[in-house]
């Protein structure tokens, strides 16, 4: 039940964490598992844009879901973002069910699951403000000058689109994606001009990876009103999930598959991570791992940065490990009788 995925978004992988840790009688269980199930199929719909993005002849740098520091401190995050040495494609993944109703006449967008209509934000304004924040963050980053080319991209193949009035034109810029290898094709035939060279594309690429960062959310448990002693404590079972293990002879053991391995703890310690946030104290630690030995957890814990300057005051700073990713939705939805 291994999962080695890096591009899974931080926030899916806490909502994955807090719902494995939550008793299946919590009341805010199924609340989770809604959020859980809502998340998971956006980001299916996102992934969905990579078969069709690979359709692009061009040298280029993709970056799923960048999120960045914009003016004012402010956070903006572009779904899909494409770099070519040529152009910047940057692609706003709506994955909606049902019906989307273009309304020209108030210049708004209505989605109708078929329960409900609901006016949603404009997606081509929201286009607009990130084009021009991201043109904003290259030139405080003296980066070159791209021309920006922005697309709402609808992921889900059975949506219905429809205008008021009737039967005009969607704008240019809303597509559907198996439409997106037209419009590659046909901007590769109108922009012809490298304006980087390959080496500075690659240092663009690498900048960007840097300045980004994935949304995470805090304060979980409060936003979820939930108790911290609620939380099910332990060393988690990666292969088959059991949920504690137990710690036999300086080795954790797994009694349902019979799972052991030194550095098991580091799935439980990913999350700590998730589902309480980066600071950890040993005493935190060792309440979650539901372990007596301040030495064990300290043996666990001195890789990291710290801040405070006793031993016994250190706050430890801790970082996701992408090697130890356990994500179970995928894995679960049948039985949750999950819809993507
Ligand atoms: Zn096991």
């Amino acid at each position: 039940m291994k999962v080695l995925q890096k591009e899974i978004p931080l926030y899916l992988l806490q909502l994955d964490a807090l719902h494995r840790r939550l008793p299946p009688s919590h009341r805010a269980k199924r609340i989770v598992e809604n959020d859980l199930r809502n998340y998971y199929a956006g980001y299916k719909g996102e992934q969905s844009m990579e078969y069709y993005l690979s359709f692009l002849n061009e040298e280029a740098v993709i970056i799923p879901g960048l999120r960045l520091k914009g003016k004012s401190d402010f956070y903006f995050q572009i779904d899909r973002i494409v770099i070519t040495k040529k152009y910047i494609l940057i692609f706003e993944v709506k994955n909606f069910s049902g019906t989307v109703i273009y309304d020209k006449t108030h210049d708004q967008f209505i989605r109708d699951n078929g329960e409900v209509k609901e006016v949603f934000t404009n997606p081509i304004l929201q286009l607009g403000r990130q084009a021009s924040q991201f043109k904003s963050f290259l030139s405080s980053n003296n980066l070159p000058n791209l021309p920006i080319l922005s697309y709402v991209v609808f992921a889900n193949s059975n949506l219905f689109i429809t205008t008021i009035p009737e039967n005009i034109k969607l704008p240019p810029n809303i597509i559907k994606s198996e439409n997106v290898p037209f419009i590659l094709k046909n901007i590769e035939s109108k922009y012809r001009t490298n304006i980087l060279s390959s080496k500075e594309l690659k240092k663009m690429d690498k900048l960007l990876r840097k300045a980004n960062e994935p949304y995470r959310a805090e304060n979980f448990l409060l936003y979820y009103s939930i108790d911290y002693n609620d939380i099910i404590k332990g060393i988690i079972c990666p292969e088959c999930l059991t949920l504690p293990i137990e710690r036999a002879e300086k080795k954790w053991f797994c009694p349902s598959c019979k799972k052991t391995d030194r550095s098991i703890y580091r799935y439980s310690l990913n999350d700590y991570y998730l589902i309480f946030g980066i600071e950890a104290r040993n005493s935190s630690i060792r309440s979650f791992f539901d372990i007596d030995s301040p030495y064990t957890i300290f043996r666990i814990l001195k890789r990291y940065k710290y801040i405070g300057t006793s031993k016994k005051n250190r706050v430890y700073l801790l970082e996701y490990d992408h090697n130890y990713c356990i994500f179970e939705y995928p894995s679960l939805k049948k039985e949750v009788g999950g819809q993507t």
